[in-house]
C-alpha cells in the first residue's frame, strides 16, 4: 500500500513524473530499486563528487558542493533526483546521509591541509534527516572524526512543507555549532519568503529553472532580480545555480549576484581532478568573468 501510495503522490504531481520516466526507461520496479538501494552502500556503489562554488569578484573557487552519484552494478549511473526520494521513503535517507557528510567533510579537511584558502562545503540535506533527534549529535561526531571545523560546513536545504518547528529548533542547534544554512532551489517553492523569516539561513541559493530564463524570459529576469533585492534586505548571501552561458554570468553579477555555480566555470567532478584543480591553483588565474568552461567532465 506504502508503494501504491508513494507512485500515486509522483504520479499527481505536475506532468508525467520524471521518476517514473526515468525507471521506465532502466526498466527498474521501484521494488527493485529499493532493494538495491539498501545494498548500495555496502557494495561501495555510491560515490560523491564535487562542483566548486565561484566567486566572480574574487576570481576564485571559495566552496564546493558534495553531490551523490550512484553507479549500479546493471543499470549504470542512476541520477540522485531518482533515488533521493526513493531513500527518503524507504529509511535510508538517514544512512545515506551520513555517508556524504562524512565523506565530504573528510574530503574537504584533506584540501584544507594542501592549500592555504580554505574552501567552504556545502552538503544537501533532507528535511526528513533533521527528523532524526539523533541528527545534531551525529554532525557533531563527524565534525570531530574528520578534523573538520564547524564553520566551514554549509548545508543545503531545500524548502519544504515538512519543515514544522521542531526542525527549525535542530537548524538552530546547528547554527549555533558554527555550521552555515543555505536555502536551496530558492525561489520555485510555495513558502519562499515566510521561510526566511522563520529559518535561521544564512544563504539563499537561486534555483537554475530562474537562471535558464535569463535570456528569454522576462519574468525570469525580474524573479532573478527580486530575489537578489530580498537576499539583500534580509542580509544574506546569494549563490545562483545551474549557470551553463557567460550571458546568464554577465546578468548575474551585474544585478548584483557575484557567486556562481554551473557548467560555464565547472562541472561536478570526481575528487582527484578537483584536487589537481586546486593544487595547480587554477582559480587564481580565473580572470573576472573570463574563464571558460575547459574543465568540464563528465558524470
Ligand atoms: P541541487 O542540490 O539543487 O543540485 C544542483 C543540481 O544541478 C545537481 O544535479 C548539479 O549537478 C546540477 N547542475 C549544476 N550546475 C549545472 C548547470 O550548469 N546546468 C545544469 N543543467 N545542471 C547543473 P545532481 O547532481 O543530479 O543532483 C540533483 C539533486 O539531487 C540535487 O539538486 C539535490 O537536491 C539532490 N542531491 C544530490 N546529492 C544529494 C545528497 O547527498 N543528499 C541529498 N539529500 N540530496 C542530494
Ligand atoms: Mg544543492
Ligand atoms: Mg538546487
Ligand atoms: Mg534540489
Amino acid at each position: 500500500a506504502d508503494i501504491a501510495m508513494y507512485m500515486a503522490k509522483k504520479e499527481s504531481g505536475s506532468s508525467y513524473s520524471f521518476f517514473t520516466q526515468h525507471m521506465e526507461m532502466l526498466s527498474i520496479s521501484k521494488l527493485e530499486m529499493e532493494n538495491h538501494l539498501r545494498q548500495s552502500l555496502d557494495r561501495k556503489e555510491l560515490e560523491i563528487v564535487y562542483q566548486p562554488q565561484v566567486d566572480c569578484m574574487k576570481g576564485a573557487i571559495t566552496g564546493v558542493e558534495a553531490l551523490l552519484r550512484w553507479n549500479h552494478t546493471t543499470k549504470g549511473y542512476i541520477s540522485p533526483s531518482d533515488f533521493i526520494p526513493v531513500a527518503e521513503e524507504i529509511g535510508l535517507i538517514d544512512a545515506i546521509g551520513e555517508w556524504v557528510l562524512r565523506g565530504a567533510c573528510r574530503q574537504m579537511n584533506a584540501w584544507h591541509r594542501q592549500t592555504d584558502e580554505p574552501l567552504m562545503i556545502s552538503v544537501n540535506i533532507s528535511v526528513k534527516q533533521l527528523h532524526d533527534e539523533r541528527f545534531v549529535d551525529k554532525v557533531i561526531t563527524i565534525l570531530e572524526e574528520t578534523g573538520l571545523e564547524a564553520r566551514y560546513l554549509e548545508m543545503e536545504i531545500t524548502e519544504n512543507v515538512a519543515m514544522q518547528d521542531k526542525q527549525m529548533g535542530v537548524l538552530n542547534r546547528l547554527r549555533q555549532l558554527g555550521i552555515s544554512i543555505s536555502v536551496d532551489d530558492f525561489g520555485t517553492h510555495y513558502s519562499s519568503l515566510s521561510y526566511l523569516k522563520r529559518f535561521p539561513v544564512t544563504k539563499i541559493k537561486l534555483d537554475q529553472s530562474f537562471v535558464r530564463g535569463v535570456q528569454t524570459d522576462d519574468k525570469d529576469r525580474a524573479m532573478i532580480k527580486a530575489i537578489i533585492s530580498v537576499a539583500n534586505a534580509f542580509q544574506l548571501q546569494m549563490i545562483a545555480e545551474g549557470v551553463e552561458t557567460e550571458e546568464q554570468a554577465d546578468f548575474l553579477v551585474a544585478n548584483g549576484c557575484h557567486h556562481i555555480q554551473g557548467y560555464y566555470f565547472y562541472k561536478p567532478m570526481k575528487p582527484a581532478q578537483l584536487q589537481a584543480i586546486l593544487n595547480k591553483e587554477l582559480h587564481d588565474k580565473l580572470a573576472f568573468l573570463g574563464a571558460k568552461s575547459v574543465h568540464n567532465y563528465d558524470i
